[in-house]
């Protein structure tokens, strides 16, 4: 594995942090770290809220990427609460699928730290809707 998957490993460990806010809102279950095209690492965790007022870790990080004045998506990682596979959800696909509409499907996921598995966005969202929509 290289380092920049390690040095996203330790952004994403360094913010997780599962810890009750309020009666209604619990967060850091879950954290993230992307990688933009520049090299930078961004991280957020998951914020569980009543009434789905939440985000995924992911999204969280991808906003933080956006509000940095970033566009693009290199990598993403993320820890699960039970350390092991991290599939993005299908809302964290679809922000990523019409951030970079022409280029989603090379975004690297570490679908699993432990074993070093990494998959491409284009191979567990093979036949998105907006490919359909542009031809
Ligand atoms: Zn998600």
């Amino acid at each position: 594995m290289d380092k920049t998957w390690q040095e996203m490993y330790a952004a994403a460990k360094a913010v997780l942090n599962a810890r009750r806010i309020s009666d209604y809102v619990t967060a850091g279950e879950v954290s993230a770290a992307v990688l933009s095209k520049s090299g930078k690492i961004y991280t957020g965790v998951c914020i569980d809220t009543c009434s789905t007022l939440g985000i995924c870790a992911e999204r969280n990080a991808i906003f933080s990427m956006i509000t940095a004045g970033e566009n693009e998506i290199a990598r993403v990682l993320c820890i699960p609460p039970v350390e092991g596979k991290g599939a993005p959800c299908g809302a964290c696909r679809e922000l990523m699928v019409q951030l970079m509409p022409d280029s989603y499907k090379d975004i690297e996921i570490m679908l699993d730290y432990s074993a070093g598995k990494v998959i491409t966005l284009g191979e567990i969202t093979p036949e998105w809707w907006i490919d359909y929509d542009r031809i």
